[in-house]
């Protein structure tokens, strides 16, 4: 009855568990919610403010689709103060959200029968928005005690002649790897050899608490900028999730057709959310950095406090705002998954995590620090009163 397309593409894995924790909400319990996927602090106000005088101005009709010029040249010029790259406005596209340039990229690149290539654990909109466009996602895992490393050759190895393209997501939902510079650009030479386009969401690109290198936009610019997708999002950077403020920086006759392809559906974003985005790119970026820094204390501290139970095996992540620890070591009775973990701790504890089974990753659980210090600290006593109420029952397992 429904179009064959849909056939393959799941739905949100999270929307379970999500429903879950709403209903012992209600109920009335204290529910410790560490699946949110999006910074707990309020937009800044110098944005809001561009946006309230937007509406003032009556600035509320359609716009160019790629977005209007001035933002397009408040990207080219962030972009340009933060890694050296030079980009022109014709090379940028505004888009509904970081999703909607991954999207764009997909029906702009990919044909039924195409693979694409990319890393797990992922984000599940990458390999689900692949499948939405009759194209298949190849996967290649990568694991914890490895730091969720991302190796060149693992990936090369996974091309066939039907590979169309390679995605590649630095920081990473969920584990917070970023993919080594070096890699990206062994990776983006052997796949410009070949034909096949390297598609990088760079969506955390702003939440990186350790100082590595991490210019992925001026190694893969200044080498292969005909093959480049890379696909932004103002949601975690500024804390405008709700605004839907993404864009997509590409060569020229690709931004076209994404132009083609965004001008036949959503036409162009919303033009008071243009204002804002201005304010935000152009303005101090002062804001950014006291995010990061609040994330960079609460990563710590809930990972020192989680870590003190070594059934709970985690590396410290680098990027975005999730720890995803290993709890295979944790698992024993009727506990036998990460989802049955997941759905214990909830049932038990009142403290939502995401099971690695939405991210392909069994074994592990994601937990997002956006959110409070003191609700991190609850949570965390939570989680080891519950890890600890398991372990007996393991060692008995063990006998
Ligand atoms: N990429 C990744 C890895 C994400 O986690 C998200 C949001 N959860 C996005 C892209 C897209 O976010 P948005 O559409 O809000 O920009």
């Amino acid at each position: 009855m429904f179009a064959q397309r849909l056939a393959q593409v799941s739905e949100s894995a999270t929307m379970k568990v999500a429903a879950e924790a709403e209903r012992l909400r209600r109920a009335g319990h204290d529910v410790v919610d560490f699946s949110v996927g999006e910074p707990d602090f309020p937009t800044p106000d110098h944005i809001k403010a561009a946006a309230k005088a937007a509406i003032d101005a009556n600035f509320t009709r359609y716009t160019a689709v790629a977005g209007i010029p001035e933002l397009r040249e408040a990207i080219c010029a962030r972009y340009k103060a933060d890694y050296g790259v030079s980009i022109t406005a014709a090379e940028v596209l505004l888009t509904v959200g970081g999703k909607q340039a991954l999207f764009n990229a997909a029906m702009a690149l990919l044909d039924p029968g195409d693979e694409v290539i990319t890393h797990a654990p992922y984000w599940p909109t990458i390999p689900e928005q692949v499948k939405l466009v009759g194209a298949t996602p190849v996967i290649v895992q990568t694991d914890w005690r490895d730091a969720f490393a991302v190796h060149a050759d693992a990936l090369l190895a996974a091309i066939t002649p039907r590979t169309k393209a390679i995605i590649i997501n630095s920081p990473a939902n969920p584990t917070g790897a970023l993919v080594d510079e070096g890699c990206v650009a062994a990776i983006a030479d052997a796949a410009a050899a070949r034909g096949i386009w390297v598609i990088v969401d760079l969506c955390y690109e702003y939440l990186i608490y350790e100082d590595v290198p991490h210019n992925l936009p001026k190694v893969l610019f200044d080498r292969h900028r005909d093959r480049t997708v890379l696909a932004c999002s103002a949601s975690k950077a500024y804390a405008m999730t709700g605004w839907r403020c993404g864009w997509t920086i590409a060569s020229k006759e690709l931004t076209k057709i994404f132009n083609t392809i965004e001008g036949q559906t959503t036409s162009n974003i919303t033009s008071v959310t243009q204002k804002a985005a201005i304010a935000a790119l152009s303005g101090s970026q002062e804001p950014v950095a006291a995010f990061r820094d609040e994330f960079r204390r609460r990563r710590d501290n809930i990972h020192a406090w989680l870590t003190v139970n070594p059934g709970i095996q985690c590396v410290k992540p680098k990027g975005a705002f999730y720890l995803f620890p290993s709890v295979t070591g944790l698992l024993t009775g009727s506990v036998k998954t990460s989802a049955d973990f997941a759905q214990a701790l909830l049932e038990k504890e009142h403290v939502v995590v995401t099971p690695g089974e939405a991210f392909d990753a069994p074994g592990y659980v994601r937990i997002s620090y956006a959110t409070s210090m003191e609700r991190l600290r609850e949570g965390a006593d939570r989680i080891l009163r519950f890890a600890e109420s398991l372990q007996p029952a393991n060692a008995n397992a063990g006998r």
